[in-house]
């Protein structure tokens, strides 16, 4: 395979970016955190028909590797500064790369992240990137910082992506482009952290992300299902609110954060939210009793089918 020729066409791509002191093309990229930062780092592999379609455009794919890896940093409220890729491809496809660069370097520019060195090897195709960002020392939006009493809230619309895979061809423009570019709530994040308590990004569905928070924190929670914020796109597709309901909680690939605050923070967190042009819906409230409670408007608790629960919370 043509490894060096491939490096050099994403070599070529990389402009130089703040606090990089060496980028690619040596054995390690040197990387200088400013003072008084705490380095945040997080890696995610998409595997070819596990976590994405090799049919998709590359572009696509390339953006929504850069969009899952930026959606952790966000979810710590860290700020985004650098990344590495790793590449694994059956056969050394200039084109392909090429189309996959468009879509990850597009995101990666949105958010001012540099990419700062990676792997490229023969195999069955793969992407492993790791995305590193930085935070003042001491803070972080940590899953076992939930505390009893806080307010839960989410950003955006739930349940598009888990729509949009379960409709396939059929799924609208709006929805496709939920599962396929999804937005790492970076600003949303970084304005959270000296408002929210625990935070986490709702990859795996609501659900059972939220588990881990209450897990970690030692908590359970209240969750109003009337409350949860649905797209348009997403009422017309599902009239059903239970199968609404299904994909909102245990479909993956949303992306949004899920967090906890102090009640007395409200105001201020609806105002940090709306500044940088995300919603942010109020979806219930922690207790002590251990679990997760999913309370009907009328009343009385529902669980999701069980169905559903296999077929959307399927770990992926
Ligand atoms: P080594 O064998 O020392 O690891 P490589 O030949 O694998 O070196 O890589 C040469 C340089 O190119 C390194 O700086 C590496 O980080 C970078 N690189 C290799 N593949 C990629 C990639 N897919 N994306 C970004 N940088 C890459
Ligand atoms: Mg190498």
């Amino acid at each position: 395979m043509a490894e060096f020729e491939l490096i050099a066409m994403i070599r070529e791509r990389c402009a130089a970016q703040r606090e990089v002191l060496l980028g690619i093309g040596d054995d390690c990229a040197l990387l200088s955190l400013p003072p008084g930062q705490q380095l945040a780092v997080s890696c995610d592999t998409l595997n070819a028909d596990v976590h994405f379609d090799a049919a998709h455009a590359a572009a696509d794919i390339g953006y929504k590797a850069a969009a899952v890896n930026l959606s952790d940093l966000a979810a710590m409220g860290a700020e985004p500064a650098w990344c590495t890729l790793s590449l694994s491809m059956p056969s050394a496809d200039r084109a392909w790369l090429s189309g996959l660069l468009d879509g990850f370097l597009e995101l990666c520019a949105a958010h001012r992240v540099a990419l700062v060195g990676g792997d490229t090897t023969r195999g069955p195709l793969s992407l492993c990137v790791t995305a590193m960002g930085w935070l003042p020392h001491g803070r972080a939006l940590r899953r076992d910082a939930a505390r009893v009493g806080d307010d839960l809230w989410v950003t955006g619309s739930l349940g598009d992506a888990s729509a949009a895979l379960a409709l396939g061809e059929a799924a609208g423009r709006y929805l496709r482009g939920r599962l396929l570019r999804p937005t790492p709530r970076v600003d949303a994040g970084r304005a959270l952290l000296r408002l929210a308590h625990a935070a986490i990004d709702l990859s795996d569905g609501l659900h059972g992300d939220l588990g881990h928070v209450l897990r970690a924190s030692s908590a359970g929670a209240d969750l109003q299902l009337g409350a949860l914020p649905a797209s348009q796109a997403l009422i017309e597709a599902f009239p059903e609110r239970e199968a609404r309901w299904n994909h909102q909680l245990c479909g993956g690939d949303d992306y949004e954060l899920a967090f906890t605050a102090d009640p007395s923070q409200r105001r201020a967190v609806e105002e940090a939210l709306q500044a940088v042009g995300v919603l942010a819906t109020r979806i219930g409230s922690l207790r002590a009793e251990p679990g997760l409670r999913l309370m009907l408007p009328e009343g009385g608790s529902w669980e999701p089918a069980a169905g559903a629960w296999q077929h959307f919370g399927e770990a992926t």
